[in-house]
């Protein structure tokens, strides 16, 4: 999607992804190798004037040796902190945006400390990933069965209070090379096993103030990174507070409906970021509605026959959890919103 973006300003793309059939091969040239691949790196910077990442498993130390040839954008620290869920934690305590109460624990003893002082509904989040493409991993307590760090495959984990949140929330912001920012309107998200099923953009019955206090957290985060690109700040909205879940430094899945729900999409913004022209305006064209398709896709036919229903195949193989695809719907009514959402569910 960057590079479809990206095509229309005459950009051309490469693309480095140890999956022998990436669907980005479509539309560029694909180098088939694992990210840290010396080699494969040294050949990406000889072929471009830019890099750039969307995936946050990306080795932070790729991103850093790609800096030595070309300018990467965002800056590879902005993935070392988006890989660290406490150097997240604490960059959102530094620049004072509201978190979850959380404690971290580093033995089982202290895990099992952590969870009574939070209070017993918390959430266990393993503080890194690794690069294996799993990511972080939630795991929910409820009293019972508590996990080990053993079983958790972690030396270290947050146990985060769980938060009784109205609804969750997504801030996409971009900034340029000259610390000019664009803030996209407040996106709402709606998950399922902990994967984004819909988003609605903007999201509805937002307060102007509520959204300047988001823009002010990602503003926040952006300069403090000196990022160059787009980021989003996933947020939770509770009754009486916005508080921060996650930043990913990328473009973000709850931003897809910006391709046809805004003047410019995220997409576009970033390519324009990082090659340093001028940003595009984030104004939304209408209310969009987007709808994933996880794990398998529906029936193409019918989806098809639907007037103002924009359709995204990512040409995968389906596989249980995984997102093959895309609808997203502006400005439809209701009716026509229900019949896709049987349709994709
Ligand atoms: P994360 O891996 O942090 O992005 O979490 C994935 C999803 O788990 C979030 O989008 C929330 O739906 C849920 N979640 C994560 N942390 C919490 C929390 N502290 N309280 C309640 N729900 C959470």
């Amino acid at each position: 999607m960057l590079a479809l973006a990206g095509y229309r300003l005459g950009e051309r793309f490469c693309f480095l992804d140890p999956a022998p059939d990436a669907s980005a091969a479509l539309v560029g040239r694909h180098i088939a190798a694992e990210y840290d691949d010396r080699s494969a790196l040294d050949d990406m910077a000889r072929s471009v004037n830019f890099a750039t990442y969307e995936f946050e498993n990306v080795p932070a130390e790729s991103a850093r040796y790609l800096s030595n040839f070309v300018p990467v954008r965002p800056t590879p620290d902005a993935l070392e902190v988006a890989q660290n869920r406490l150097e997240e934690k604490r960059l959102f305590e530094k620049l004072s945006i509201p978190v979850a109460r959380y404690e971290v624990a580093s033995t089982d003893e202290e895990l099992g400390a952590a969870i009574a002082n939070i209070g017993g509904d918390a959430v266990v989040k393993t503080v890194t990933g690794g690069y294996d493409g799993k990511g972080q991993e939630t795991h929910e307590v409820s009293g019972r069965g508590r996990p080990s760090l053993a079983a958790l495959d972690a030396d270290v984990v947050l146990v985060e209070k769980r938060v009784r949140f109205e609804r969750e929330l997504s801030m996409i912001a971009v900034r340029d090379q000259h610390g000019n920012l664009a803030f996209y309107p407040l996106v709402e998200n709606r998950h399922q096993d902990g994967i984004l099923r819909m988003s609605i953009a903007p999201a509805p019955g937002v307060p102007a103030a509520l959204q300047e206090l988001a823009q002010s957290y990602a503003a926040a985060i952006l300069d403090s990174l000196a990022y160059i690109g787009v980021l989003t700040v996933e947020l939770f909205e509770t009754k009486d507070d916005l508080l921060a879940n996650e930043i990913a430094p990328r473009v973000h899945n709850s931003g897809h409906s910006s391709i046809e729900g805004s003047d410019c999409s995220q997409f576009e913004n970033h390519v324009r970021a990082i090659t340093g022209v001028p940003l595009g305006s984030t104004a939304p064209k209408g209310s969009a509605v987007m709808f994933n398709f996880l794990s398998k896709l529906p029936n193409l036919a019918e989806l098809l026959t639907i007037p103002g229903a924009h359709v995204h195949l990512y040409d995968k193989a389906p596989r249980p959890g995984r997102k093959l695809g895309h609808v997203t719907l502006v400005d439809v009514p209701p009716g026509v919103i229900e019949k896709v959402r049987e349709l994709v569910t």
